[in-house]
């Protein structure tokens, strides 16, 4: 395979339309599960939210203004092909402008702050962005980029479980995470869940969850069964739509795995909104 150059400007331009487009844009998952979630909840009170969440992330897409006012701190997955070369700039460069120019003309809230203690100055146009790359083999890039908020991300946990805890452990885990989140992370959430690798994989794992479509399973069916078993759970617990009460209180669980240490069994929860705004690009 031939070495394939691409324009630090490409990246500039994938990277701002994936950010504004995931702000304006929800995806079909999430507004089909918000519609099913309509047709069965019981609670007026939760009825009424999820209708109003329904017209709100349609009025956001017709006018093109961002669905929610927390409009997320920029987090990214990317697939870098090892045959890429960027011409005129730097790759991470260039992930940066894209985040800045979407956040800026896409009328976007900036809401990061430079030093986490002591300044929290804002840095004034929502960079520096997480970014998580791998080399794949290969000649192209595929980024998968996120907004998140942080009334959700601050609900999120790690447990370095041992492997005696088992299936009951994870799952007793996840539980707890979620019930003492409660009506914080701006329910129906999605809970991403990351199982395995070391401390800081689970966590991405657990991210990386929250971003996948919620009408997909995991590829095992030992964790597929898990992630129905979850969402039937956490709907038992009533927070509800918005924690005003009701069964809608999570619309997805999500979890993603990868082989771990004898001695370990990491589990990340990662919890997300449900402004879900996520949209992926191959450059
Ligand atoms: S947690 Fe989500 S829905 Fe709630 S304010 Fe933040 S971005 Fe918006």
């Amino acid at each position: 395979m031939e070495i394939r150059k691409i324009n630090a400007r490409t990246v500039t331009n994938a990277v701002k339309k994936l950010f504004m487009d995931c702000n304006y844009y929800i995806g079909d998952d999430i507004t089909a599960a918000l519609k099913r979630g309509l047709e069965c909840e019981k609670s007026p009170v939760g009825k009424s939210v999820l209708s109003q969440l329904l017209e709100n992330n349609e009025i956001a897409a017709n006018e093109q203004i961002p669905l929610c006012q927390d409009t997320g701190m920029a987090v990214l997955f990317v697939e870098y092909g090892d045959k890429v070369v960027i011409e005129d700039g730097g790759f991470e460069d260039a992930v940066m402008q894209g985040v800045r120019e979407a956040y800026d003309e896409g009328y976007l809230r900036k809401s990061v702050v430079s030093d986490p203690v002591f300044d929290r100055k804002n840095t004034g146009d929502n960079t520096p962005a997480v970014i998580h790359t791998r080399i794949v083999s290969g000649d192209k890039i595929k980024i998968l980029a996120g907004g998140k908020g942080f009334g959700s991300e601050n609900m999120s946990a790690i447990a370095m479980l041992t492997p005696s805890k088992g299936v009951e452990g994870v799952k007793a885990f996840v539980l707890d995470t979620v019930r003492r989140a409660g009506p914080n992370p701006c329910p129906p959430m999605i809970v991403g869940v990351g199982i395995g690798g070391t401390f800081e994989k689970a966590a991405q794992l657990a991210k990386k969850a929250t971003l996948r479509a919620i009408d997909t399973s995991n590829e095992d069916e030992r964790y597929a069964k898990m992630e129905q078993e979850l969402l039937g759970e956490i709907n038992k617990m009533g927070f509800g739509p918005a924690g005003l009460g009701g069964s809608t209180t999570a619309i997805g669980v999500n979890i993603e795995t990868y082989p771990t240490h004898i001695a370990g069994m990491p589990v990340a929860v990662n919890i997300c909104c449900h402004a879900a705004r996520h949209k992926s690009t191959v450059i």
